[in-house]
């Protein structure tokens, strides 16, 4: 089953709020994904109040001279000389590149690699980490009878019972969601074989919820935003079971999503669990059509299941309104940020987010995947915008301390040449970082 990219509507969404640029054609808006665009408009987006720059900031084109800030050895360029500093050639470091087709094996799964592929080295133990969560996670378990397939080319994102087809984007941090989303399904399916797009979506779905609150490789994915704006609300509320028996296309994850969470609420997390157990125990050779999957469905939660959602969804439904997306990073202080770069595609995005103490954002792996492809790199440019108060430190690929810059409910513009990461602490409130790919490079 395809998972829709719903990414893309909100890379969608930043390039016509911050570079007015036009939408570009994507071949992942395949489904009619971008209903959050429609509705989404520019006032409705995440905008702090902007004041002038932040104080306090010692990153200036001269470093500075404050102690604490002390060794500066990294060749900040004056600006006429601009063009003339890039960062050097990264090590790849944890990260790789096949050069042909490469194909190995973890405990549970073959994965195949095409050729050209910038992935992490230890995509294996990603894979089966993530199978152990999906495991915990539903107490479902995946057949030892076979080992996964999982190949990484481009084509899809879908899963299925031998295993999940995943683009060259999705093996990189930014977008585990997909695994945990097509794992999802894959699991599912060796459970039990049903067809209904509703409920194979919003389990997928709520499933990659649960597991990215929990996974240490921390998901970007708001998937309450990306699940806002739904055109077809009231058709889906006054005939429910209809509704979610028949929904094809992207409002079958839209409305799955909300029904899956009903769900749990009223019958407890692990009521998809029970439903796929019994219909592959009714079904173990197939032939749980539609009308069957929705008698297991009542018979595991309660005959009147549809309407007893189409009530709780009237006095819930603001669970489901989001107006622009914002990331609990408060489980991990550690963040690896990549452009999302493919041949239609070129763009950093990176949601709002908010923290605990303190958090890294490390640009270096996608800086050197940039540079892989061809790109020189001067650095971090962009923009930060916050709602509260934060000290941004800025570091170079030796980890030396390039300068700080302060923002307390402002923008302030990143122009640091040198930086591969930020260092961000404060009191943890919102702050969005914007990087802007067409400053960070050149051709
Ligand atoms: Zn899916």
């Amino acid at each position: 089953m395809h998972r829709k990219r719903n990414l893309i509507a909100c890379l969608v969404i930043l390039l016509l709020v911050f570079s007015g640029c036009t939408v570009p054609n994507n071949k992942h808006e395949e489904e009619s994904g971008n209903s959050a665009v429609k509705e989404n408009t520019v006032d409705e987006q995440y905008n702090a109040v902007v004041f002038p720059d932040g104080v306090d900031e010692t990153c200036t084109e001269n470093t500075s001279d404050e102690s604490d800030s002390e060794p500066q050895s990294v060749p900040v360029p004056n600006s006429d000389s601009d063009s003339d500093f890039f960062v050097p050639k990264l090590a790849p470091g944890k990260y790789t590149v096949s050069q042909t087709s490469e194909i190995f094996y973890t405990d549970r799964a073959i994965i195949y690699i095409e050729p050209n592929i910038y992935y992490p080295k230890d995509f294996g133990d990603i894979v089966e980490y993530t199978l152990d969560l999906i495991e915990q996670e539903t107490g479902l378990t995946f057949s030892t009878d076979k080992q996964l397939i999982i190949q990484v080319q481009k084509a899809g994102p879908y899963g299925t019972k031998s295993g999940i087809v995943i683009q060259p984007v999705d093996v990189l941090p930014d977008n585990i969601y997909t695994l945990f989303h097509e794992l999802s399904h894959t699991v599912q399916y060796q459970t039990c074989d049903i067809t209904m797009l509703s409920i194979t979506e919003g389990f997928a779905i709520m499933n990659s919820m649960k597991m990215s609150g929990k996974s240490r490789l921390p998901s970007l994915y708001d998937v309450f935003f990306n699940m806002s704006f739904f055109d077809n609300e009231s058709l889906m509320l006054s005939d429910p079971e209809t509704y979610l028996t028949e929904v094809r296309g992207w409002d079958a994850y839209m409305a799955g999503f909300r029904f899956v969470y009903f769900l749990e609420e009223k019958y407890g997390d692990d009521i998809l669990p029970k439903i796929f157990r019994k219909a592959g125990e009714l079904y173990p050779d197939g032939g749980c059509g539609n009308s069957e999957l929705i008698d297991i469905i009542k018979s595991q939660t309660s005959q009147y299941v549809f309407q007893e959602f189409a009530k709780w969804y009237e006095n819930n439904r603001q669970i489901f309104v989001r107006t622009y997306p914002v990331i609990n990073l408060e489980n991990t202080d550690y963040l690896e940020i990549f452009p999302y770069y493919d041949d239609n595609t070129k763009i950093y995005w990176l949601p709002a987010f908010t923290y605990r103490n303190s958090i890294t954002l490390d640009f270096t792996g996608g800086f050197s995947y940039l540079q892989h492809s061809g790109l020189k790199v001067k650095g971090i440019f962009g923009t930060a915008t916050s709602e509260g108060k934060h000290t941004l430190s800025f570091f170079d690929a030796s980890d030396k301390l390039i300068c700080t810059k302060q923002i307390d409910n402002s923008q302030v513009e990143l122009d640091i040449y040198g930086a591969v990461k930020i260092e961000i602490t404060g009191d943890g409130s919102v702050i969005n970082i914007q990087p802007d790919i067409n400053s960070i490079t050149v051709n």
